[in-house]
């Protein structure tokens, strides 16, 4: 089965043999989702090995968000619903967030919201610092 995720039309940001990194709907400064490359729907079904790989590749992009960023922590969120390519929402928070001290709030995709888009310079950064990675 091909999917929308099986060849996004969004610039992959980074990937090794496992997963693509793409920007997410910017709702938060930052948003970036960690993609896993093969089909599977739950987080339940893959192997340990796998899950460990997938999170560590994550926390690997995280880093690097969290760095040129400079964000006072990362979220990160997994649920598994609709797409056949279980995705890791690696959610940069910074401490002027109005909902910081909460868990971030996502707009229903239909919902108006203020794009918090990155400037160039920090895109072109974050590129070069997660071929570093
Ligand atoms: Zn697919």
């Amino acid at each position: 089965m091909i999917c929308k995720f099986c060849s996004p039309k969004k610039e992959i940001l980074w990937e090794n043999e496992r997963v693509f990194v793409v920007f997410g709907r910017p709702h938060h400064k930052g948003h970036v989702e960690v993609v896993l490359k093969e089909h599977h729907e739950i987080l339940e079904e893959i192997s340990e090995e796998l899950a460990k790989d997938f999170f560590y590749d994550a926390f690997r992009v995280s880093q690097v968000m969290k760095n040129v960023l400079r964000a006072n922590r990362i979220n990160f969120e997994l649920l598994g619903n609709w797409v056949p390519h279980l995705h890791w929402h690696i959610i940069p928070r910074f401490e002027e967030d109005k909902d910081f001290e909460n868990p971030p709030e996502i707009p229903k995709k239909t919902e108006k919201y203020e794009r918090k888009n990155l400037t160039e310079e920090e895109i072109e950064t974050i590129k070069k610092e997660l071929k570093k990675i």
